[in-house]
This record gives C-alpha cells, structure tokens and sequence, in this order.
C-alpha cells in the first residue's frame, strides 16, 4: 500500500495563488558548478520543476557560479544534461555571475545608505570578533568609515588595486544580534582569479549570503527553495531585498535535504572519491550522482518516483536506499525483457543429445507481461549452468542439480545428473546429464514432477559478457567511526564475473535494461559493452525484503 506523500511547500503555492498573492509561481534550480549532481539535487530539481508544471508556473535553471575557484564548464554541462535527462526542461538558463554588475551597483546603493562598510581586518578577525550565540560580537574598528571613504575603497576593490584577502566589505547591520549571521556579513571579498564565463573582468567576487536572494528577485522567483541549513539565513535573505531596493520580492522556504542509508551525499566528498581514483569518474555506477545511477540503471521514472514517495518535510529523516531500489524494481517490472545469463559458468553435456543438432525454442519474453512476446533461443548438445546450480554432497532440501537429481531448465527440458567431471584438484569441471525429449516445456508434459528450475545458456551460440556486481561503497559502520571516510571504504564495493548470455543479447545497446532471470535487473554498460563482449551492470537484485 502506497502512502501519499506531503508536501507542505505545494500547500504554501497553492495559497499563495489563490490568495492573489502572486499571479504566477516562479521557482528555480540553483546548482554551484563544482561538481556532478547527486540524488539529494534530484529531490530539489523534482521539487522545484514539478511545483512549476502543476501550477502552470516557470522554473529557471540557475548556475550559482560566484565562486570561481572550485567552478568548471564540465560541471555545467553535466548537469544540465543530468536535469533534461531527469525529464525537465528550463524556462531561463542562467548564471548569476552574468549579474556581477548589478550585484554590484547594488552594494554600491548599501554603501550610499550607510549599510555596509569596507573592512581591513584578516578573515580570522573578523571570524572570532563575531561573538558566540551567548556573547555578543565586537565592531570592527573601520566600522565607522565615511560613505565616501567606503565608496572610494571599494571602487579600488574592484579595479584589483589590492590583494586577496586585504580587504572586504561588510553589511553593517547589529553586532550584537542574536542571530549570528546578521553580525554584519561579508558581502565581497578581493579574489584574483579567472572565472569560467566572466574571465577576468572581476577581482572581487560577492559570497553566496549576498547574492542568492538578489540572483532571485532579479528573475522574479516567488518560492526560493532551499534546505533547512539556510533557515537562520533567511532574515539576511529579506534583509538584502530590501536594503537593496530590489523591486521584485522573493520569499525563501526551506526543507529538509535527502539523506540516504549507505549513501554518501556531498558533492565535496564525492569529488574527494573521483579525485583519489576510488571510483572510474563521477558516473561510476556506484556513485549516487545522477549520472552514476543512470550508468547503472536506473531511469528517470523510477527516481521521480522516488522523489514523490519521500514527499518534502521540514525535519531531517534518513531514507532507506531500499525505497530508491524498490522504485526501479517497479519501473522495470513489467518493461524489461527477461532473459537468461549464466554468471559463473559450468559445463554440461547431454549425452543423450544428438551431435551437432541444434533446436530452437520458444521463449516467453516477460512472463508478466504477455505483450512482450517471445524469443527463440538455442538448445543442445552442450550447455552452460550456474556453478551455483550443482552440489556435490547437498544439504537437505536442496532442489537443484546434484548427482542423480533431475531438474527442469527453463523454457527446455527435464536434465538428470548422471555423472560429475573432476579435475586433478578435485574441482568440478563438467556434468554429464541425460534429458527426457518428453518433457519439453509446453508440451503440457505431467508424467512427473521436479522441484528446481534453472537457467543456462546454449554453448555454442552464447555470448560471452561481464557482470559488474555492486555493493554500498561505504557502510553504517564506516561513517558512524567518523574517521576519514576514504579508508573505510567498502573493498567489495564491486565484483567482476565473466560469463555468458543468450545470442540475442549481443545486439544490446548501451543503457538496454534486462530482467536476467533469478540474477536480478541490469544496465548494459554504455560506456564498456560492445557486441564482442557486453557488459552487464546489476541495478538491483531481484527481490528485497523492503517494503512501502
Ligand atoms: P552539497 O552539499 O552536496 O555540495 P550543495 O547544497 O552545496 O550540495 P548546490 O549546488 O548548492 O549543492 O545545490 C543546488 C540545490 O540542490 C540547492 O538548492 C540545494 O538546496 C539542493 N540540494 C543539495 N543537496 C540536497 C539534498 N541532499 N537534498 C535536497 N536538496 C539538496
Ligand atoms: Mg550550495
Ligand atoms: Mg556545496
């Protein structure tokens, strides 16, 4: 059973347009260039574009590039391939360093008003004259400049006439405010550094506090949404709207963000693990960018969905990764083709077989969704099972393959063991089986009954294919220890199986999604597979205890 999700932002919309508040609803997807977008930016990009479409309102993608240091174009282009892949399309695309200038004349105006100063004092000064939440912040000593001096020096600021870090300017606002963040904020700092889309025009750069909320009001956003971090920030937030004159108010919401179960969730450390060659690159199938979960699988269905069912809320929670798994399982269930793959692979000859012969028969494509039709797939002489298929010496209760044992394979025949092939070792190399031509699936054969069924692959037509197997990257364990999360890494995290599929999987093309039967669902690789050797990354196994 499916709980509805809530949503307290859609309610506050919702109002605000039946109010008149506002005419139309305007929000936006604000990423900083400086790395790949995860799973959390999907809950945000959800959020923002599906408010938007609902109420036939814009949603503008923003890039929040006022730090030019960590800022790249290769970020900016993935993500906004990440957003259109996810299923959204932007009204406006834009990036706030294109209002660098409007950002400025607006300081200039603070300046002009007496509200904001030019400081000499180094960051740490500033950092620890700021007071604590019980003691009260001290004024800095160039607090009092002249408009005249302020203007002066910050004019000489931006034409680069000093150094990174000598000077900044300052809101001027009430050192001894209880909310620490109105003790009066850097609004610029002096950086000598090239930006990715403005060069070298700028040597002075606004900090994020300053320029959100007038990045908003100039493209007119009505619900600016952001993570609860930003609470104590909203008060500077209204602050700098008004102070600075801007005629278009913005109002700021704030959620709580998406963590995951055994799911690393920023962008710094993400960066940290592409960086230290932990991962193949930001899309390694293991990492939970977006681009990494669609490497390995997923789709853009099964993650809206996802964003849908854990609603938006304004306390912190940790969702279960289960729920993410559970959404693709859905999505695939009844779109995927189910096939058959030996991963671990053992021989086995039917000697009672003719030589040379080759049958086909006819496969059911997903046998919960008639609609998908059939497949014919080879059978002879000799096949290939699961290694995990045989015992030697089986426990009670074991229903697949052992000597003397009779089994059924999938879409075939009845197969008994007859004789088990060693090798010096004493390893099992090869089964020697006879098959009932009787009890040819579909015959309606009912003489007698068996209780395993397995899979396998003919040997002569099979393609050989690597699985990539994965596992969380890190674990409970490794982040509740709060050491360095780098050496704590899962050295399982992936499993590499060489094996084979059925013949029509070579035509598979990169990102082609199969039901591998009692394997679970994969992606083909589409960057690794190619006909020769497709490459199989598992997205999910079959089934999970978890549920809704
Ligand atoms: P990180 O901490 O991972 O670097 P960030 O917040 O610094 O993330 P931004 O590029 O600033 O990354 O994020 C763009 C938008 O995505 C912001 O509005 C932010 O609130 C939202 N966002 C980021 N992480 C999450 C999350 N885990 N859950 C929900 N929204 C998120
Ligand atoms: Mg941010
Ligand atoms: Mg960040």
């Amino acid at each position: 059973t499916k709980t509805s999700s809530s949503n307290f932002i859609r309610n506050i919309v919702s109002e605000d347009l039946s109010s008149g508040k506002v005419a139309e609803i305007v929000t936006r997807f604000p990423p900083e260039p400086n790395g790949y977008l995860h799973i959390g930016h999907a809950k945000s990009i959800c959020l923002n574009f599906e408010l938007a479409d609902e109420f036939k309102g814009r949603t503008n993608l923003r890039f929040d590039d006022t730090n030019p240091v960590k800022e790249d174009v290769e970020y900016v282009e993935s993500i906004k391939q990440d957003v259109e892949w996810l299923g959204f399309s932007w009204d406006g695309l834009f990036f706030a360093s294109d209002y660098f200038g409007e950002m400025y004349e607006r300081a200039v105006v603070l300046i002009r008003k007496g509200l904001a100063y030019v400081d000499d004092q180094t960051a740490d000064q500033i950092r620890e004259t700021r007071g604590t939440l019980t003691s009260p912040g001290q004024a800095s000593p160039y607090r009092d400049r002249s408009v005249e001096e302020n203007l002066d020096l910050f004019r000489r600021m931006k034409e680069g006439e000093f150094a990174d870090g000598q000077k900044v300017l300052r809101a001027k606002i009430d050192m001894a405010s209880p909310n620490v963040n109105l003790r009066d904020p850097v609004l610029y700092r002096v950086l000598h550094a090239h930006h990715h889309n403005t060069g070298d025009a700028w040597r002075i750069y606004p900090m994020y506090a300053y320029a959100h909320p007038l990045e908003d009001a100039i493209e007119g956003v009505t619900h600016s949404i952001c993570t609860l971090e930003f609470e104590d920030q909203r008060p500077f937030y209204d602050w700098v709207i008004r102070e600075c004159e801007m005629p278009w108010v913005p109002r700021q919401y704030e959620f709580a963000r998406l963590n995951l179960t055994n799911t690393v969730m920023s962008k710094r450390k993400l960066k940290l693990l592409v960086d230290e060659k932990a991962v193949d690159g930001w899309d390694d199938p293991r990492m939970p960018t977006i681009s990494g979960l669609r490497r390995k699988g997923y789709t853009p269905e099964a993650i809206r969905a996802f964003c849908r069912e854990i609603g938006v809320a304004k306390s912190y929670g940790i969702v279960d990764e289960r729920m993410l798994e559970h959404f693709i399982r859905e999505d695939l269930k009844l779109k995927a083709l189910r096939t058959m793959a030996v991963l671990q692979p053992l021989k086995v000859t039917i000697t009672n077989y003719p030589e040379g012969q080759v049958e086909w028969l006819e496969a059911e494509n997903n046998s919960e969704n008639p609609e998908m039709g059939h497949r014919s797939i080879p059978f002879s002489r000799e096949i290939y099972i699961e290694r995990d298929d045989f015992m030697d010496n089986p426990p009670p209760k074991y229903f697949r393959l052992y000597p003397g044992n009779e089994v059924r394979l999938k879409h075939a025949y009845f197969i008994k063991c007859e004789e088990v092939v060693h090798d010096a070792e004493g390893h099992v190399i090869e089964l020697r089986c006879t098959y009932d031509p009787e009890t040819k699936s579909g015959s309606g054969f009912t003489g007698r009954k068996v209780k395993g069924t397995l899979h396998w692959v003919e040997a002569s037509h099979a393609v050989p294919a690597q699985f990539r197997l994965y596992e969380p990257l890190i674990t409970a364990e490794s982040e509740e220890d709060g050491q360095s999360f780098l050496d704590h890494l899962n050295p399982d995290s992936l499993q590499v199986q060489e094996g084979f599929v059925e013949p029509g999987m070579k035509e598979a093309a990169g990102g082609d999604k199969f039901q591998l039967f009692r394997h679970g669902y994969f992606n083909v690789d589409p960057k690794d597979s190619t006909p020769e050797r497709p490459v199989f990354n598992r997205i999910v196994s079959l089934k999970s205890s978890f549920e809704i």
